[in-house]
């Protein structure tokens, strides 16, 4: 989402006569988006400007000024502290206020106090339609939800990002038609709680279910992909779209975040491990070959190491094609902050060890078992090596081959010969179907 939010503010600011460069060194303004969901990613941010002020002072001295923002959900969440911390930063922005990103670029210049703007106003904020796509001319993300109202005690989406608000179904639409009419073949569509997803359109609501359906329909969109579900929020019509809309990628990526129905209370998870198995179940009736992946927060206040077994328990039994796993990290302001039980960082590490070697071994299975098979990818970059290209298959599994012809943009028919940990190597044959239309892009 911050890949999709930082294009928008690129697109904001091209009018105003900003581009992108290459380099912090060779940059003007410099913004960064920032991430406030652990620790880690918090206080990268402090160290990041650190160095940026090195390069803003020796622009000073060289008679130049650059701006520094700060934008995203450290901002919301640290609001005018970070000015007390670094007060060479010019502006600050919170995630649900880029519309205003040209205003605060205007007010900032020239100005001597700090500008901020920490409102919450998802409706305006994705008023322009954005073209830009960064991963690839053929791959694209898309947000449609924002927000979070369930409230896990570990979590500060809610705090930053603000309630769950769905864009309405005619702007999405809009926006996905102008993608592919650019050349995209893929879209991600994107949410905090991506399946909550309940948007306006003339008829009435429409649901996840009911707009993937829609987007299957726009000629040239060959996969659509959904990203992050709430598995409360897991409709039987979801899943049924699954089984029977052909552009909809059998992956899906669906946190549990626990095994423990003990933990999964006290985290205010709306699920409990039962309903999770029933979900992957439901999913793989519907979709027999779909992949599945998640998330999982070791440590939580309170786990002991049979709460732990649990989890690993529901890995063992469960099955998953990839997941991320993280070390509980109490977030200022969260409930789960102040319970008592808080694990110490001996036992996290162990037992994220644990938990990632045993995700680790099924990952590998999970590719390994793609050998020998012919798998759909498309190819979206170049490889590393020459004549190499990168692609994806329908499972988010990143794949190389090695081709004469420039394949990019091009969805193969690829018979895959290895699985590694993290990829799989391809190969083309002469005679692979090449189910590819011919290069819709636009440069
Ligand atoms: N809305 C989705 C998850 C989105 S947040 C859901 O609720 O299922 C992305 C992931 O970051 C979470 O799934 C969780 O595993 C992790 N995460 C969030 N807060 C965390 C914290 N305080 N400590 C460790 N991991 C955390």
């Amino acid at each position: 989402m911050n890949v999709y939010d930082s294009n928008r503010m690129a697109a904001l600011l091209k009018p105003l006569g900003y581009d992108e460069v290459k380099s912090p060194e060779a940059a003007d303004m410099i913004i960064l988006n920032t991430c406030h969901i652990r620790e880690k990613a918090a206080e990268k941010i402090y160290s990041e400007l650190g160095r940026l002020y090195k390069i803003k002072k020796s622009r000073y001295v060289a008679g130049e000024r650059i701006q520094i923002a700060v934008v995203g959900c450290v901002a919301q969440a640290e609001g005018k502290e970070i000015f007390k911390r670094a007060p060479y930063v010019d502006f600050i922005l919170g995630p649900q206020s880029y519309q205003r990103l040209p205003e605060l670029v205007v007010r900032s210049t020239g100005r001597r106090g700090p500008a901020f703007d920490l409102r919450f106003s998802p409706e305006t904020k994705f008023d322009q339609v954005t073209t830009r796509h960064y991963h690839s001319h053929f791959t694209a993300f898309l947000t449609i939800q924002e927000g979070c109202d369930k409230f896990c005690t570990f979590c500060v989406v809610p705090y930053t990002r603000g309630m769950e608000y769905s864009r309405p179904v005619e702007e999405i639409l809009i926006e996905a038609r102008h993608l592919v009419k650019h050349g995209v073949r893929e879209i991600t569509v994107l949410g905090q709680n991506v399946n909550a997803y309940n948007g306006k359109a003339e008829s009435g609501s429409w649901d996840l279910a009911k707009l993937i359906r829609s987007l299957a329909e726009i000629d040239g969109l060959d996969r659509i992909r959904y990203t992050t579900s709430y598995p409360a929020n897991m409709t039987k019509e979801l899943i049924q779209a699954h089984s029977d809309v052909p552009a909809l990628m059998p992956f899906i990526h669906l946190p549990v975040q626990s095994g423990s129905n003990k933990i999964l209370t006290a985290m205010n998870r709306r699920h409990n491990s039962y309903d999770y198995y029933c979900l992957a179940d439901s999913l793989r009736k519907a979709r027999p070959d779909i992949g599945l992946s998640s998330d999982f927060i070791v440590g939580f206040p309170g786990e002991s190491e049979s709460d732990f077994k649990e989890t690993i328990n529901l890995v063992e039994e469960i099955g998953f094609a990839q997941a991320y796993s993280f070390k509980y990290s109490p977030r200022p302001g969260t409930p789960a902050a102040s319970l008592p039980g808080q694990v110490s960082e001996k036992e996290k590490n162990e037992r994220l060890k644990h938990l990632q070697d045993v995700l680790k071994i099924q990952q590998s299975k999970f590719n390994r078992d793609c050998v020998n098979k012919k798998i759909s990818v498309l190819f979206d970059r170049p490889g590393k090596k020459r004549g190499q290209f990168l692609g994806r298959s329908p499972y988010m599994q990143a794949v190389h081959v090695f081709s004469e012809r420039d394949i990019i943009g091009e969805i193969i028919n690829v018979n895959i010969i290895k699985g590694y940990k993290n990829s799989l190597m391809g190969e083309i044959k002469s005679c692979d179907s090449l189910n590819s239309k011919p290069m819709r892009v636009q440069h």
